[in-house]
Order: C-alpha cells, then structure tokens, then sequence
C-alpha cells in the first residue's frame, strides 16, 4: 500500500517537473524575442539591463528547479507552486516590459500567456487573482511612467493596451472556466466508471464464489475440487503423492427422517466447521455431494492420511449438535487412496470409494484405505 502510495507521489512529481520544463521553454522564447529586441534596436535599456532581465529569469527558476528536486515543494499545500510560478513569471515579464519601449503592445500578450500556463492547475479564485495581479502590475507600470513623462497621446495608447490586456483575460478567464467545467464533468464519468467497475469487480466475485462453493456448508463443491485437484497434480514433483479421502455420513438419512430436514442440515455444517478448524489451511476439503465429503492431502503418506482421518472422525463421533437430542451423535466412514502425479484423478476417487465401501460394510464410524495390491 506503502508502495502504491510511494509510486503514485513519484508519478505526480514527474508530471510536475514536466510542466516546469515546459515553462521553461516559454523563458527560453521570451529570452530569444528580448535578444532580438535588443539586437534589432528597439529595446531601451543597455546591454547590462537587457542581461539582467535574462539573469533574472535564469535565477528564479533555478530556485524552482532547486524545490522540485529536492522535494521541498511536497511540503506545501500545492506541490505544483503554480501561484508562486505565474506571480513570479507576471513581475518579470513586467519588468520587461517596463523597457520594452515600442515593442511593449505585442509583448503585453506575454501576461496571457502566463495565465495559459495556469488554466488546467488554478483554481477559479486563484485565475482571476493573477489576472487581477497582471493587471494591477502593468497598471501601476503606466501609472508610474506617466508620473515622469507627462506624454498623454503614449498615456492614451498605454490605457487602451491595458484594456485590451483587461479584455484578453477575461476572455481567457471563461475559456479556463469551460475547461474547468469540462475536466471535472470528464472526471465526474471516470468515477461513475470506476464505481460500476467496483461493483462489476464484487460482483465477478459473487459469481466466482457461487460457482466454487456449497452454499449450505460454505466448502468447496465437487466442480471446485476436482478442478483444484487436477491443478494441484500439475504442481507436484515425481516422488510426492497426494492423499484423498471420501468421507460419507453413517445413516444419515436417518437424522432426516427422525429430526427433520433442517436437523439434517445443521449435522452437515456443523461437519464442514470441524472440517475446517480440525485440517490445516492447504488442505482441500470439499461437499462432493448430499451428504459425502472429499479431502484432499498434499505431499503426504497414507499414515499421515490416516491420522487426519482418524483424528476428524472422532472429534465427530463425539461432537454434539443442538438440534439433536442428548446421547445422539453422528459419524462417518472413510475411503483412503493416494494419488501419484501420473495417476488418474478419477481412478483414485474410484478406488476411495471401494475403499469407503468397505468401511461401511465393516461395520461403519471407521476409514479404510484402497491397497492396490488386493484390487
Ligand atoms: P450410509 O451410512 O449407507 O451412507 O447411509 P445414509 O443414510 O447416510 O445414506 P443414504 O444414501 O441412504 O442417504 C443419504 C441421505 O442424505 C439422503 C438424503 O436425503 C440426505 N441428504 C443429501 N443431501 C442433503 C442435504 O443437503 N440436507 C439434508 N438434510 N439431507 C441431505
Ligand atoms: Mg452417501
Ligand atoms: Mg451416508
């Protein structure tokens, strides 16, 4: 679970390296459009102040890459620092454009690209409070510099460029709304979808269950056994053998018609509950049918199988059942074989059963095994 849990986290970190690095190759086209800028003139400040800005940007988001691969950011409430990236990428770019000088009314479509960057990440509140800083940022950059140049035409142009910009994010704002819309609507399916597999999961288990057990004992039924069996013979190297044991109840129509079918049930899973906590988990006990169990031994010899038996049958002959009247107790008889890997799995049920039937005719509430010497 630990490990689930360790890959799911190691999983998320990568995709938000991934992002950072996509955000990265937005800096490198802003770097190569101020180079160009610069190259071509039309950039105001000096060489130092154009480096500056590329410095700048170089040095904080090596200080990102810092937190992401040192894991620091998985201590914060947003492992992805989203916020903390675009208000960082906002003042930059508004420091660049502080210099941009006629170049200022293309690059001003920097700030949405920014807010592209948060679209699938931000919340509602948190998209428009960086619209809202992007903004208040470049707001403030024409307030200040028509403080110093009292320039109203470059005013005029600035506030209609702030209006375009205005109008740019709130455009971009619905967009990321519809998006928003759209992703929780995708995962809202994914976990209608997730849910119905759940069920359809239990389910598959309900039918694998009804299909392989005995509903009035809760043991495996014949279908099961025989098939286990079969499985487990494939499994067994050449010098082991298998031990297998037909048990049958002694006059067990007689439990019926004295105390009643339900008697008779009781008598049944009060067997299977002793069956199971008297055999060890890898043993394989099964309801064959009516009231005739099988066992089935691994690696084992036939006194091994017979102690089991043995020691089964006369914690039943002296178990007691509540639907029974005092003094009455229930046994079974026992037909032993054992099973080689090249054997036939039909055969040995065969030869327990001639085994069982010497039980029963020797007098019952005793096990017998198959000697294939006297067959
Ligand atoms: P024997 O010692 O020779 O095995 O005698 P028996 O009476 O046990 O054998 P018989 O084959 O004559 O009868 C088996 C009885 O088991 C008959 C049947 O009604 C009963 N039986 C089979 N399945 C169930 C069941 O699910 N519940 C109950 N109560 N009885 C069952
Ligand atoms: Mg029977
Ligand atoms: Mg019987």
């Amino acid at each position: 679970m630990v490990d689930l849990q360790d890959a799911q986290n190691a999983k998320f970190q990568t995709l938000r390296l991934q992002r950072f690095y996509l955000a990265q190759l937005n800096y490198l086209i802003t770097y190569v459009v101020i180079c160009v800028a610069w190259v071509s003139g039309q950039y105001q400040g000096s060489v130092w102040l154009m480096l500056s800005h590329i410095g700048l940007g170089v040095s904080t988001q090596l200080v990102f890459l810092a937190l992401f691969r040192s894991n620091w950011n998985l201590r914060l409430q947003d492992p992805s620092m989203t916020n903390a990236q675009i208000a960082v990428a906002i003042l930059l770019i508004t420091y660049l454009l502080a210099f941009a000088g006629p170049l200022r009314g293309s690059l001003i479509m920097i700030y949405a690209n920014i807010m592209v960057f948060g679209i699938f990440q931000l919340s509602r509140r948190d998209f428009l409070i960086h619209s809202g800083l992007a903004l208040a940022c470049f707001g403030a950059l024409i307030t200040i510099e028509h403080y110093y140049q009292t320039d109203t035409r470059q005013f005029t142009l600035n506030l209609v460029e702030w209006f375009i910009l205005a109008c740019f994010l709130v455009g971009l704002s619905m967009t990321a709304s519809y998006i928003r819309e759209l992703r929780e609507r995708l995962q809202q399916r994914h976990n209608t979808l997730q849910a119905h597999q759940e069920t359809l999961r239990g389910m598959m288990g309900q039918l694998q269950n009804l299909a392989t057990t005995d509903p009035l004992t809760g043991l495996a039924n014949r279908r099961h056994f025989l098939q286990e069996a079969r499985r487990r013979m494939t499994l067994m190297r050449p010098t082991q053998q298998m031990g297998i044991a037909l048990i049958d109840l002694d006059h067990f129509k007689r439990i019926n018609d004295l105390y009643g079918h339900a008697a008779g049930d009781q008598v049944l899973q009060g067997f299977a509950e002793l069956a199971r906590t008297t055999l060890r988990d890898d043993d394989l006990i099964a309801r064959f049918g009516g009231e005739e169990f099988v066992l089935l031994l691994g690696n084992t010899s036939i006194e091994t199988l017979h102690q089991c038996v043995e020691r089964l049958r006369q914690r039943f002959a002296e178990k007691t059942f509540d639907v029974l009247p005092e003094g009455v107790y229930c046994t079974f008889s026992a037909g032993l074989s054992l099973l080689q890997p090249e054997d036939d799995l039909e055969v040995c049920l065969n030869d327990a059963d001639q085994a069982l039937y010497l039980a029963k005719n020797s007098g019952r509430n005793r096990s017998e095994w198959h000697d294939p010497s006297y067959a």
